[in-house]
């Protein structure tokens, strides 16, 4: 952990959007204990950062406002929006209408100034999207390989999508920030390390270290649900939330928890496995290995096995859908019953964490309101208090692409947020 003292961190100073003002008189008093080991190009470097995200973040913009946002002095928000401009990456745009004086220019971020490449790894192969800086896709792809049990098979497959997707959208190397995978698991984030994956069948695999040798870009490593927490607080439906959960449904069930503005990753990295809390001790058996955990429960394995034993015969995905959308009565009596025992752990996780915002997203979002309804019905009705009526309630359909792209904004908030001193970087969200 890095020599990371466990008391007297101010809490004002974390997840917080203060900028930290070098050169300005009546500088903020914000202490980042990067101070204390780090340099004036550092301090440099966290309020460019600072700006480009203001910018990216509340464009069109004045330098004024951005000074008054910042909490920077109006010559340091103007040398460094100098530069900015100089590079490429800050447009001057219109100009706002004016109070008497000269009216202001407005500032632009330039989308194209940069891109970021977000891959989403599965069992059976990878989506490669390559994404500008408001994390809109200009190119993306698909590669089927069988990863399982397989990491270096997966390091030598993102490398070559790597190249393939920059190659097809045209994009030059010196642009590229760098690379964002998600993968399901038990991510070491800070290492780049697969510490152990389920659906993979890895246990400390390696991703990082290796990529960077072979790219030479940087290379981002998280676990999926996290990266689709970090889209939705960049680019999607989280933009002004404070604390907010990402659930995603499907064939697995996880929580991305964001927890003031900061992803919540827990003490190893395992935290938000949510769909392995048991809930019925010696029920059916779970990837994992254990029995009865939510997964196993009303994971989408577990929903086709149910509607099959009803009619009889195999159900595949897509008739399971199908089944759904058609009103099978047997169907729709198990969505309903599934759906009933998620919506519990879920208005359970609402009372545990009172978030303000509950994103349910993933490919079990296909299966409609019959699986859906009674989740939201549960967090209304079986919360603490009013909990649950407070908390606000949207869905999602997100498909591989929008995973990836998840990946990609991770290397997008890592490249532009302000870093988090002691806290590995955390922190996705800077305004004040
Ligand atoms: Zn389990």
């Amino acid at each position: 952990m890095r020599g990371r003292q466990l008391t007297d961190r101010p809490s004002a100073a974390r997840s917080s959007g203060r900028s930290v003002d070098a050169t300005g008189p009546g500088s903020p008093a914000v202490e980042f204990s990067s101070l204390r080991r780090g340099s004036r190009a550092l301090l440099r470097d966290l309020n460019v950062s600072l700006l480009i995200e203001l910018v990216r973040s509340s464009g069109p913009i004045s330098r004024a406002d951005l000074a008054r946002q910042s909490g920077l002095s109006a010559p340091t928000v103007s040398t460094i929006v100098g530069e900015l401009v100089e590079r490429g990456i800050v447009i001057e745009g219109a100009t706002a209408p004016a109070n008497g004086g000269r009216p202001p220019v407005l500032l632009n971020l330039d989308p194209t100034a940069g891109f970021v490449i977000g891959i989403k790894l599965r069992g059976d192969g990878l989506t490669t999207v390559v994404c500008d800086l408001n994390a809109r896709v200009v190119a993306t792809a698909e590669a089927s390989v069988s990863l399982v049990g397989d990491p270096a098979a997966a390091v030598v497959a993102i490398e070559q999508e790597t190249r393939r997707a920059l190659r097809d959208a045209a994009v030059p190397r010196s642009k590229v920030l760098g690379v964002g995978i998600g993968l399901s698991g038990v991510i070491d984030s800070a290492r780049g390390v697969c510490k152990f994956s389920h659906l993979l069948q890895w246990r400390d695999a390696e991703l990082a270290a290796p990529l960077r040798r072979r790219l030479r870009l940087p290379i981002w490593v998280d676990n999926d649900m996290n990266t689709l927490a970090v889209a939705e607080k960049w680019a999607g439906d989280a933009l002004a939330a404070r604390d907010f959960v990402t659930l995603s449904v499907g064939r697995g069930i996880g929580l991305g928890i964001v927890i003031d503005r900061s992803l919540y990753r827990g003490a190893t990295g395992a935290a938000g496995e949510f769909g392995h809390m048991m809930v019925e001790p010696g029920g059916p058996k779970c990837e994992c290995g254990r029995f009865g955990c939510l997964e196993a429960l009303v994971g989408e394995d577990a929903l086709r096995r149910r509607v099959g034993e009803r009619h009889g015969r195999d159900v595949s995905r897509n008739e399971l859908i199908a089944l759904a959308a058609a009103g099978d009565s047997a169907t729709l009596e198990v969505l309903d019953s599934a759906g009933r025992k998620l919506g519990l752990a879920v208005a359970n996780m609402v009372t545990l964490l009172n978030p303000e915002l509950l994103i349910i997203c993933g490919e079990g979002t296909d299966l409609g309101d019959p699986f859906l309804a009674p989740v939201v019905t549960a967090v209304r009705e079986q919360t603490f208090a009013d909990l649950g009526r407070q908390v606000e309630v949207k869905v999602q359909g997100w498909g591989d692409e929008a995973w990836a792209v998840g990946a990609a904004t991770l290397v997008l908030r890592e490249s532009f947020s302000l870093p988090e001193p002691d806290d590995q970087g955390l922190a996705i969200w800077h305004r004040p």
